[in-house]
């Protein structure tokens, strides 16, 4: 077989799969509406949940963090890459979520890749809930640890893992709100079963933090449970980009000496960081947009509970409506496109076979009549 036929039959297979992933460029993307095309649409797909993307104050900061620093930051953190900036933003970030440490990452996906690789010897095992991002269960699998998955949210099912016999650590990973489902962990039977099995407790709240919580602390602090590592996302309710691991001095240490997606990568530009450390004044003080956000949540439920698709448990902002069939998925998003809204289909391998879905996202920008205006769109869609 030569490559381009390699190529061309995963193309192939993709396609005959219903799972083939394009993507459009977009005049604007982030915010209430999506632009594409001329056309506007409501855009119930965007995950800045808090609506900073487009915040005044958190604009200027990152415009004015450019005049003084300039756009990028030269070089890693280890050479020339480290700012005032970052430093300052750190430590705003670590006396917020009560952590002695934080490290900046360029995005959640480096982060968990390079925790994972820096802290996996090959005795080790990695025990990670099933239904984990792909950033974690991937930087797992290419680790020299073992990966075993625990059934989604079920503690007895870690516990029973992690009681078998090995001669390496355990990592214990989860996540605070699952992307694709919007369900939380039971995070303190987690981190209690984890300590007493002696391992260490990762927990990636990139859709929690900045959402949920006494001002927006998310979801580790709402339960009161501290992880070994705590993995925050700056692409969501940030409304940015960018990531941070908060942890312990020496584990701070460790990595700053054995992460290699940090000492081999241009760091953050300082103008980001002077912007994030806006985005996070602007989460502490607004508790009128978790309120609305929330207030969004609870109508869009009691709304789609009358419709004939499946609503899962889920209290977050993120409401997967379970179509079930990858083409019907398609086919909804579709027609629902028609009518003006922006949504996504999400479908396996992201989520598992027969669970396609729409996976609707609300934020603090939409009004009541947005949501009533897709509700009322959904109905005539499903009904
Ligand atoms: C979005 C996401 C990531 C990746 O973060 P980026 O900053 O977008 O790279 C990691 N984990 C979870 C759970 C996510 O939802």
């Amino acid at each position: 077989m030569t490559w381009q036929q390699r190529i061309d039959g995963a193309l192939e297979q993709r396609r005959a799969s219903g799972s083939f992933r394009t993507r459009q460029a977009n005049e604007h993307g982030s915010g209430r509406y999506l632009v594409q095309d001329a056309h506007r649409y409501l855009n119930f797909s965007s995950n800045d949940y808090l609506g900073i993307s487009q915040h005044a104050r958190v604009i200027t900061a990152w415009q004015h963090g450019a005049e003084i620093y300039g756009v990028g930051s030269g070089g890693s953190g280890h050479v020339t890459g480290y700012n005032e900036a970052h430093q300052q933003f750190e430590e705003q970030l670590a006396d917020w979520l009560g952590y002695p440490r934080a490290l900046l990452f360029i995005s959640g996906f480096a982060a968990n890749q390079a925790v994972i690789a820096a802290l996996s010897e090959k005795p080790d095992r990695i025990l990670a809930d099933k239904l984990s991002h792909a950033s974690l269960l991937e930087a797992a699998m290419h680790s020299p640890a073992q990966l075993r998955r625990f059934a989604h949210n079920d503690v007895a099912s870690l516990q029973k893992l992690l009681a078998q016999p090995t001669e390496g650590q355990q990592l214990v990973v989860t996540e605070g709100v699952f992307s694709m489902d919007g369900d939380e962990a039971p995070l303190a039977d987690i981190a209690q079963t984890t300590r007493h099995a002696g391992g260490l407790l990762m927990v990636d709240d990139a859709h929690g933090i900045g959402v949920i919580g006494d001002e927006g602390r998310g979801s580790c602090d709402q339960q009161n449970v501290k992880p070994d590592l705590l993995v925050v996302t700056f692409g969501k309710a940030f409304g940015a980009s960018g990531a941070a691991v908060l942890c312990s001095e020496s584990m701070a240490d460790y990595l700053l000496q054995f992460a290699r997606h940090l000492i081999y990568s241009t760091a953050m530009p300082p103008a980001q960081a002077y912007a994030l450390s806006a985005s996070l004044n602007v989460i502490r003080e607004d508790n009128f947009r978790r309120s609305q956000l929330h207030a969004n949540i609870a109508r869009f439920r009691m709304g789609a509970a009358r419709l004939p698709l499946e609503l899962r448990a889920s209290q977050t902002a993120i409401q997967p409506l379970i179509v079930g069939e990858n083409q019907a998925a398609i086919h909804l998003a579709a027609t629902l496109r028609e009518r003006g809204f922006w949504l996504t289909a999400i479908r396996p391998p992201t989520v598992p076979q027969g669970t396609a879905r729409l996976r609707i996202t609300l934020t603090a920008s939409h009004t009541f009549e947005d949501i009533d205006r897709l509700l009322e769109a959904l109905h005539d869609a499903t009904c």
